[in-house]
């Protein structure tokens, strides 16, 4: 999901709505925003579909006034199949001192725990959200502002949390103490931002200030700028390692580092450890594109585009029924068959997830008269599902999970298949001397299994670690 708000700004509705339309990529399903305005209070929306087709139209900007609003877009992870707009963030809350709402990117992984013991002891839930637990822990906190019930209701949570909320005052911003999920905090003029991604400042022409750190908590005032505090116990930072391989824009910095530049490295790294001889490197568009590119520098064979994407349709990972997934990938992507015709083609993509893409890609491209295919994957085999906010789906529908690189190889009968290793891909992100194997730099469970975070709602439901 992406999260984004604004305070200082008039009409920060509007500039919230541009934000989530740069993160959009983070969320297709739906978008919600909340806004206050000194007279008017509270008001909402949400809404299915894209941020372009909702929240640009005047008559329903006109109902979000004031200098203070938040906003979410949301992309359904396994839990919550078949969307309800009750299901939308951001939530709210009233409180003896005010409302609150909350939007939060992320998952929290003892959810279902919180979730029953809240409903035991009274509290009454608005949707199947994991994250509405957030609010109705904070509506028991004893503390007397909402900053403090926030901190008090977080301490409660594990997992993987970035949330921007706001009170009729203040913004607030809050990362988990691994800091799994991103936040950066901009400024424009009088105003503050708070993001998921560099590149939805950008569109409103703010200025990067820094990214808040992991187990920050940040509370914004126009009058008072930035307090920070820290109110977790301390943990090793174990920042998400597939948003730069895949989840952020190619356009977002990230630790001070392009996103682009560092998939770029990815494809060098792969194409110095699984070099092949071959005429083209095509991307898989278009997630692909920045590690292809690597891959050619790298390698000297020269980069062509072999699949052309259709700009109108969204991330087929995203479609939540098998069948619809199906689809979309021929939707979605197209043989350049001329280029291809006769030619030994390098495929470069991000990810094989349930290898739905690279099938079909695969026969799109024997089609075409491709003389020899060889996939090449900017990451490792996603051999384990994701618990902390990143929809992979069980266990048992991840390709790697089952089979081994040369099993997957001839499952998709192409003439190779070889991804980064776990250590090429650190040293592309920037660690020179790879993963760190005693306390890994970054979370990577989705490729090694290690979960930084004990999954306690799926163990509970008989996943094996
Ligand atoms: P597959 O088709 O193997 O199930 O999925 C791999 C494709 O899904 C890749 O092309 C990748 O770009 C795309 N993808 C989209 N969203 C996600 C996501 O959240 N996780 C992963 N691992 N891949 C995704
Ligand atoms: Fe990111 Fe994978 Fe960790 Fe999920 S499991 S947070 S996708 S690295
Ligand atoms: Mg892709």
């Amino acid at each position: 999901c992406g999260v984004f708000g604004v305070v200082g700004l008039a009409d920060a509705a509007n500039f919230v709505a541009l934000g989530l339309h740069a993160l959009q990529h983070r969320g297709q399903e739906a978008g919600g925003i909340v806004c206050h305005h000194p007279v008017e209070g509270f008001n909402s929306a949400r809404r299915f579909g894209y941020v372009r087709d909702n929240f640009t139209k005047a008559s329903l900007m006109e109902t979000l006034p004031g200098p203070l609003a938040i906003g979410h877009v949301r992309y359904s992870t396994a839990g919550s199949k078949g969307a309800a707009i009750r299901d939308v963030q951001p939530f709210f809350g009233e409180f003896s001192m005010g409302g609150a709402a909350i939007a939060h990117n992320g998952n929290i992984t003892n959810a279902d725990a919180l979730r029953k013991e809240l409903i035991e002891r009274g509290s009454i839930f608005q949707s199947s959200s994991d994250s509405e637990c957030i609010i109705h822990l904070m509506a028991r906190s004893l503390q007397r502002n909402i900053p403090e019930r926030m901190e008090d209701a977080l301490r409660r949570v594990e997992g993987a949390f970035s949330v921007v909320a706001m009170t009729r005052t203040k913004l607030i911003g809050v990362r988990d103490p691994m800091g799994v999920r991103p936040l950066v905090l901009g400024k424009v003029g009088d105003g503050w931002v708070l993001s998921s991604e560099t590149c939805a400042l950008d569109i409103i022409g703010a200025e990067l200030v820094r990214e808040i750190a992991p187990g920050e908590m940040v509370v914004i005032t126009a009058e008072d700028g930035v307090e920070s505090h820290f109110p977790f116990r301390k943990r090793p930072s174990k920042f998400c390692v597939f948003e730069h391989v895949y989840f952020s824009r190619p356009d977002s910095i990230i630790g001070g580092q392009s996103v682009y530049e560092t998939r770029r490295q990815i494809g060098v790294e792969l194409a110095r450890e699984n070099p092949v001889d071959a005429d083209l490197v095509c991307a898989v568009p278009d997630s692909g594109t920045p590690a292809a590119i690597g891959y050619s520098q790298e390698s000297g064979i020269p980069f062509a585009m072999g699949i052309i994407r259709n700009q109108y349709m969204g991330r087929t990972f995203i479609e939540p029924t098998e069948q619809i997934r199906n689809m979309g990938v021929r939707l979605k992507l197209n043989v350049n068959r001329a280029l291809i015709a006769g030619k030994r083609v390098i495929l470069v993509d991000d990810s094989v997830v349930r290898g739905t893409t690279s099938r079909k890609i695969k026969e799109m491209i024997l089609d075409a008269g491709a003389a020899e295919v060889h996939f090449r994957i900017a990451s490792p085999p996603t051999a384990w599902p994701c618990f902390y906010g990143v929809d992979t789906p069980q266990r048992e529908k991840l390709l790697a999970a089952t089979m081994s690189e040369e099993e997957m190889t001839q499952h998709l009968q192409v003439d190779s298949l070889k991804f980064i290793s776990l250590d090429g891909l650190y040293r592309a992100v920037g660690e020179a001397t790879g993963r760190d194997n005693a306390c890994p730099q970054y979370c990577d469970a989705c490729f090694s299994g290690d979960y930084p975070v004990r999954p306690a709602d799926m163990i509970a439901k008989g996943f094996e670690l």
